[in-house]
């Protein structure tokens, strides 16, 4: 090895946002991480939502809006079906 050109390469503690820690080494002392081997879906078999900027909040809030309109509609047709029955229903 050339000396003087290659960074320190020391003991790591990694922190991750599920609270699992553990020790590796880099050219860093402490790195903090979003997924690891302990969270991740691929490693645990369960299905995870791993939510970018309220992408699926948003999508919760939108489907819910299509909802309320589909059963508006659906109301709306029900009411329209009953005035037309009714005065047929006279004769
Ligand atoms: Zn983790």
């Amino acid at each position: 090895m050339k000396t003087g050109i290659h960074p320190e390469y020391m003991a790591c503690k990694v922190h991750c946002s599920c609270g699992h820690e553990y020790v590796t080494r880099s050219t860093k002392s402490e790195l903090r991480v979003e997924l690891c081997s302990e969270c991740h879906p691929f490693y645990t078999g369960k299905q995870k939502v791993v939510d970018t900027a309220g992408r699926v909040e948003r999508f919760q809030r939108r489907q819910a809006a299509s909802e309320a309109v589909r059963t508006a509609q659906a109301a709306q047709k029900a009411a329209a079906a009953a005035k037309k029955g009714a005065p047929a229903k006279k004769k």
